[in-house]
């Protein structure tokens, strides 16, 4: 059960993945994740990363290609996982396709959560996340039981830089042609399941589901 979910920021990409991975046992792997836990540890990985995030801008392929094969050669990925955020660019998905030959196993699909443009603007400029365990909330669509306050573990919520308006719609620039051309090389590889990503969670949930279990 080898999956890649892409969509651009904020389609629910990451919401969607912890739910995935509790449903079905498999490793998440999140590079967006990886990178901000380096951060906060001010790993080498982390201050190099840090330039680009803060412009909203990607991380250079050779040191994102880097960290997702170390991870991949863990055991818990022989199973399956879950790739959310990665690839994002060419030269990631054909260092993808050699890491994933390399280790004898199997892309079952990549999943592209559709949502319009204008929703994800919304969306993401109202996302609140816990500074303590990653929990993530919406201002309005899925807002704390206190204001401020993760409702998991009590830590803080704040708002990640890149989600302030004017990163967003940077990020969503630097996201979007990059995105079709990744569709496209998967769609070429029989890869593809776009999969509408508007209306409710639990709704987007099982549709996903539905592609992943082969409905
Ligand atoms: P995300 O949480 O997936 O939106 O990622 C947050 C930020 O981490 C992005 O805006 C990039 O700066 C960086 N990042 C995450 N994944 C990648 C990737 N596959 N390639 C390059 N940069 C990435």
């Amino acid at each position: 059960m080898h999956f890649i979910l892409v969509g651009l920021p904020g389609a629910g990409k990451g919401t969607q993945a912890v739910n995935l991975v509790e449903k079905y046992q498999i490793p998440h792997i999140s590079t967006g994740d990886m990178f901000r836990a380096a951060l906060k540890n001010e790993t080498p990985l982390g201050l190099e990363a840090r330039k680009y995030m803060d412009r909203g801008e990607l991380v250079p392929d050779e040191v994102t290609i880097g960290i997702v094969r170390e991870r991949l050669q863990e055991d818990d990925c022989t199973k399956g996982f879950l790739l959310d955020g990665f690839p994002r660019t060419i030269p990631q998905a054909e260092a993808l396709d050699g890491i994933i030959d390399s280790l004898n196993l199997n892309l079952d699909g990549v999943i592209s959560i559709e949502v319009p443009e204008a929703d994800l603007l919304q969306r993401l400029s109202g996302r609140r996340v816990c500074r303590s365990c990653g929990a993530a909330f919406h201002i309005l669509y899925n807002p704390p039981h206190k204001e401020g306050v993760c409702d998991q573990c009590g830590g803080e919520l704040y708002q990640r830089d890149d989600d302030k308006e004017e990163v967003i719609k940077n990020r969503l620039d630097v996201n979007r042609e990059k995105t079709q051309v990744l569709k496209d090389y998967y769609n070429q590889a029989g890869l593809l399941r776009e999969v509408d990503g508007t209306g409710e969670f639990t709704e987007v949930f099982k549709r996903i589901c539905q592609v992943i279990e082969g409905k």
